[in-house]
């Protein structure tokens, strides 16, 4: 997307004032069409498009090929979710829109995180003011509670479809119990519990199926040190690692630095952070098959 021309901001910023003051937190729209919803980034636009259905009107905040976590607002995006009926997100993930939501309405956000029981975070380099993991959504079981929690609370801003909304996070919890009943299954047996990642987003994946994270870097802002790389290397020779795990939205350098030394491969594993080639459950499963192979499960 290109930027905002400054006339248009101008008009964004005139409606941010105007609105502000009023504060309405029920669903209402203006033409009294669908009400108007935001998701922050991809795994919560999958499901706020699998839950809402055309009952919404759904808005994205988080661009293809952008990395969420450092995810800054306009002043139109800022509007529209002044505008909106729900703003539906991780808190924690994206510091822009934490702040956006806490100052135009708290009572108009779903936190996803607050679903469920969240992890420690155990990875400083996440660039967060929360204590807890925000990758919540990589863990199947935790986003069927989600896609019900979400199907309550649509139905409760919209009372006019609340059944339509409750039947279809109804279906979508379902989809997600048999991908989480795929994954217990594949990872039940495997030759090697630890996976080895150069972004740390797999915590839940890690909890819900009995395997082990350990993430490369520490901190974001640094390469991580040779003792570092050493320290990794040592244990994932140990532990019988062959694969080390990187992503696409990020440079590989450091889990090559790292495969190089241990001896072993580097593949891709997506947190879905953005949009995948297929869907939420098509990714998830591709990273699945790359879980299998890499941890040797039979
Ligand atoms: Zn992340």
């Amino acid at each position: 997307m290109s930027r905002t021309p400054l006339i248009g901001m101008a008009a964004a910023l005139a409606l941010v004032t105007t609105t502000a003051a009023c504060g309405s937190g029920a669903a209402e729209t203006s033409q009294g069409g669908p009400p108007d919803v935001v998701a922050a980034f991809y795994p919560m636009q999958w499901l706020t498009q699998q839950v809402g259905g055309s009952d919404v009107k759904l808005t994205v905040l988080t661009a293809p090929g952008v990395e969420p976590h450092d995810l800054e607002l306009g002043p139109q995006q800022v509007a529209m979710l002044d505008r909106a009926a729900l703003t539906v997100y991780v808190k924690g993930l994206q510091p822009a829109v934490d702040d956006a939501v806490a100052q135009y309405g708290a009572d108009k956000g779903f936190d996803a995180a607050t679903a469920v029981k969240t992890l420690p975070l155990t990875d400083k380099s996440e660039n967060t003011d929360v204590a807890y993991d925000p990758h919540v959504w990589l863990d199947p079981s935790r986003m069927a509670t989600v896609a019900t929690k979400l199907g309550e609370r649509l139905a409760t801003a919209d009372p006019a479809h609340a059944q339509a909304y409750k039947d279809r996070a109804a279906s979508t919890a379902a989809a997600l119990g048999a991908l989480d009943q795929e994954y217990a299954k594949a990872l039940a047996t495997c030759q090697t519990k630890t996976l080895v990642t150069s972004h740390a987003a797999f915590g839940y994946v890690a909890d819900r199926y009995h395997l082990k994270q350990v993430g490369i870097t520490l901190d974001p802002e640094q390469e991580p040190s040779p003792t570092r790389i050493l320290e990794v290397a040592k244990l994932a020779k140990s532990e019988g690692v062959t694969t080390i795990f990187t992503e696409s939205l990020v440079s590989p350098k450091v889990a090559e630095v790292l495969a190089t030394e241990v001896g072993a491969r580097t593949q891709v594993l997506d947190p879905l952070e953005s949009k995948p080639d297929g869907d939420y459950l098509s990714a998830m499963r591709k990273n699945l098959d790359s879980l299998k192979s890499a941890l040797r499960c039979s």
